[in-house]
This record gives structure tokens, C-alpha cells and sequence, in this order.
């Protein structure tokens, strides 16, 4: 049994974080990875998923996860899935394996200029808006589209567009976020014939988390999001 004493994490369950791994991994067909959400989850936490095989894990404040990337093991992939702050970008910029939550023109140019500092070429999904909530960041279709069209985008050398990613609204209506993951979906399609054809690097459809994940996967993604239902629920 996992013991913490971090103080955002609430720990009211006798699961073991390995066993939680599994039961997620035995569902995923092989074209769809794991992102284990581990944030504000300890050290110990991550490294029982590590040491189960996990290796790309989540996190969504920069500070936290370069904490995590300098006390664990190297093979990690970090991907970033919190909100971003234009302050913040160039700590992760060394290490970060993808960002996710990509939702303006501004943002992609400054993780480019970090990635050119360190000479990297960062992976980045662009954010859509899907939900019905208001609070949930993301591009609009059509501001997405009005970015891609501008064109600009493709100067920057040291960021690649690895496609979108969403979160539906937190529902109990499972035709609601069948649908919204849908729209996500049949969105990657427009964009990826309209701009990206030629592209191979743009492949992801990062939506699908505790909750929903099933629901995502049917409707096309490509990598889940989990996080509580694998480290156990957490107060933030
Ligand atoms: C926290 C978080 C998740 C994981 O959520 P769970 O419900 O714990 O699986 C996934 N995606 C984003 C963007 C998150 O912030």
C-alpha cells in the first residue's frame, strides 16, 4: 500500500498503483500511449508507475514537474498538460517531451524561442475548446483555423505541431462527451488534411482521461490522459 505524507495528496484508497496501471494498460489498443497525470502526487508515486514500466507521465505546473524530472530516472517523458505562462516555458524547455496545452499563436512562438535556445524542437498539440464549460482554455475551431491559415506558424523551426488535444465537459451525459470527443476528432481530420498532409509528425489526439477515457479511444485518440484512477484521487 502506497503511504504519503504530501500535503495535496488525499490518500483514501488501498489500491496499489501498480494494479491500477495494469487495469488501464489491459484496455488500450496499441496504437494509443499513456499519459500518467501524476500531479501533485510525491516522488515515491511516480516512481511505483516507473518501476510498474511507465514512462510518460503528466504534470501541470512547470515548477513541480522539473522537481520530479531532476530526482527521477532520465527515460522519462514529461509531458505538460497544464495551463502555460509565457514566464515558465524556458524551465521545461531543456527536458519537456510534449506540451499540450498549446492555445495561441503567442504561445507557440515562445516555446519556439526557448526550444531554440537549448536547440530542441519541441512537440506541441494545439488546445480546442470542446467543452460547454466556459472556464476550459483552448482554441476555438475557427481561431484555430484562422492560426493555421495564417501561415506563420511554419517559421518556427524549433516547435512541431503534434496534433490537438481536448477535454470534454465534466458530465454525467455520455452522448455529450461522445460527441464532444467526436468533434475533436473530425477536427484532426480537417486540419490534418487541410495543413498537415505532409506532415508525419502531426499523429496525436491527446484527449481521454479517469472518467471518459473509454469514450476518447472509440472516438479516435491517440493518447489518454489518466490520472486518478491510476494514483488515486487528489485535492487541488
Ligand atoms: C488533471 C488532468 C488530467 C487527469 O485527470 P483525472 O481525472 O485525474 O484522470 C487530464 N488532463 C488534464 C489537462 C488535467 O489537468
Amino acid at each position: 500500500m502506497f503511504i504519503s505524507t504530501h500535503p495535496h495528496f488525499f490518500n483514501n484508497t488501498t489500491m496499489s498503483i501498480q494494479a491500477n496501471l495494469n487495469e488501464v494498460l489491459a484496455t488500450l489498443p496499441s496504437h494509443v500511449q499513456l499519459v500518467a497525470v501524476s500531479k501533485f502526487h510525491p516522488i515515491e508515486a511516480l516512481q511505483e508507475a516507473y518501476d510498474a514500466g511507465q514512462r510518460i507521465f503528466g504534470e501541470s505546473k512547470v515548477q513541480e514537474m522539473t522537481q520530479k524530472y531532476e530526482a527521477l530516472p532520465k527515460d522519462i517523458a514529461w509531458h505538460f498538460i497544464g495551463h502555460l505562462q509565457t514566464n515558465k516555458i524556458k524551465y521545461m524547455a531543456p527536458y519537456v517531451a510534449m506540451i499540450h496545452g498549446v492555445d495561441s499563436f503567442k504561445l507557440l512562438s515562445e516555446i519556439n524561442k526557448q526550444a531554440a535556445k537549448v536547440n530542441r524542437c519541441i512537440p506541441c498539440l494545439l488546445q480546442i475548446h470542446i467543452a460547454q464549460e466556459e472556464t476550459k482554455f483552448g482554441f476555438t475551431f475557427d481561431e484555430c483555423r484562422e492560426m493555421l491559415g495564417q501561415g506563420e506558424w511554419k517559421e518556427l523551426t524549433n516547435i512541431s505541431i503534434s496534433g490537438v488535444m481536448g477535454m470534454a465537459t465534466n458530465t454525467d451525459d455520455e452522448e455529450q462527451i461522445k460527441k464532444e470527443f467526436q468533434s475533436l476528432s473530425d477536427f484532426f481530420n480537417e486540419i490534418k488534411q487541410e495543413f498537415f498532409s505532409d506532415n508525419e509528425s502531426f499523429k496525436e489526439i491527446s484527449m481521454g482521461m479517469s472518467d471518459d477515457y473509454p469514450f476518447a479511444i472509440e472516438a479516435g485518440s491517440t493518447l489518454i490522459r489518466v490520472g486518478s484512477k491510476i494514483f488515486g484521487e487528489r485535492i487541488y
